[in-house]
């Protein structure tokens, strides 16, 4: 088998962060030398050999020295198989690393296998309908994997750390700082257990013949609050605003799960005044248990999409779970 480089970066106090973990996963299933590759401020081992470029110049993301620090780790080791976090940082920056190596890339891998003495890999290809199976002949082949598709490595982290002369980059860009909104704020959280998926149906008529839109965010917020569950929307729901309809001013189109949206990677899954509609739930496509809560016995949901389908207002609902959370 192959020698496999794991490339990650390091977070700010030097450990790593779960995707790169569940990659390390990746490498280590191939079962040949695995050498660990660090980018950061500091490094500690991550596999027998671990070869590091630090300096506070690597400690932020920026296309310029993460592009060289991938680029001096790779050839330090030799590798000829590169497996790295599909997280946003590597995935701007290796695709252009292998072109200057005169390898190849591949995104969105969702299994590597040792196939033989040859390494096959899976990814889904049209709106995760096809899933295709392929291998290349070009080295080095950099291969990032999609996050929450491995177990995060749970062995001992030991070895030898070499550091590797970090390499000299002119950079036109300076960090300054990052700005993101309030923990709280931030509704989108990949590594939730649960999404809890807000439909359309909040924001319509209900029996009283009212809107209850207040409410509906009262509820929804209150909900994501006690649980911390990541909050997913339909398609019909985020595009209520360009409508000049009443909305819920939290949800944007990053909400939006479907065919036209995300297809996120949570256990479970509650989705709730919504259809479930077939461009919405192709969304759902690796949410492992599902259910729902529709007022109409006859939904999409209904329809084999969901494991449980909870005919009931979700108003109702929503306010006792919502209840017996804060109790
Ligand atoms: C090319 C294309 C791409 C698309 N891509 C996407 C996509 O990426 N994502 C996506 O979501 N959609 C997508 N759609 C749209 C999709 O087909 C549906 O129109 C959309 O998902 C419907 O959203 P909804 O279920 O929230 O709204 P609606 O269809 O309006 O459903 C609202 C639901 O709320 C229920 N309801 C109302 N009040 C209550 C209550 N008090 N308690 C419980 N239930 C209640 C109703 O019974 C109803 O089932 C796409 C469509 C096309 C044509």
């Amino acid at each position: 088998m192959e020698t496999v480089l794991f490339l990650a970066h390091t977070e700010a106090d030097g450990t790593l962060s779960k995707a790169a973990l569940e990659a390390l996963t990746a490498a280590r299933a191939l079962g040949g030398t695995v050498i660990a590759g660090l980018v950061g401020a500091s490094a500690g081992p991550a596999a027998e050999r671990t070869l590091a470029v630090c300096g506070p110049e690597f400690a932020v993301p920026r296309y310029a020295t993460d592009a060289a620090a991938a680029e001096a780790l790779i050839r330090a080791s030799g590798a000829p198989i590169v497996i790295a976090p599909g997280v946003s940082r590597w995935a701007r920056v290796l695709p252009g690393v292998a072109h200057r190596l005169g390898g190849r890339a591949d995104t969105h891998i969702t299994q590597v296998k040792p196939d033989g003495g040859r390494i096959t890999v899976s990814r889904w290809f049209y709106r995760q309908r096809i899933e295709a199976e392929l291998e290349r002949p070009q080295r080095p082949w950099v291969i990032l994997i999609e996050p929450g598709c491995y177990e995060p490595y749970a062995g001992p982290l030991q070895g030898s750390i070499e550091t590797v002369a970090p390499p000299q980059v002119e950079c036109r860009t300076k960090v300054e700082g990052v700005q993101a909104p309030k923990a709280d704020e931030q509704t989108i959280r990949p590594d939730a257990k649960l999404l809890f998926v807000a439909g359309a149906g909040w924001t319509k008529k209900q029996r009283d013949g009212a809107e209850h839109i207040e409410e509906a965010e009262k509820l929804i917020l209150g909900f994501l609050k006690a649980t911390q569950a990541s909050l997913g929307s339909s398609k019909s729901l985020v595009d209520l605003s360009g409508e000049g309809q009443k909305v819920l001013p939290f949800l944007t189109h990053l909400n939006q799960v479907g065919q036209t949206g995300a297809t996120p990677r949570h256990p479970k899954g509650l989705a709730t005044c919504c259809h479930g509609e077939e461009p919405h739930v192709v969304g759902w496509r690796f949410i492992r248990e599902r259910r729902a809560v529709n007022l109409d016995p006859n939904c999409g949901w209904a329809r084999g999409k969901a494991d449980v389908v909870y005919v009931a207002d979700a108003f109702e609902v929503m306010a006792k779970v919502n209840e017996l959370l804060n109790a």
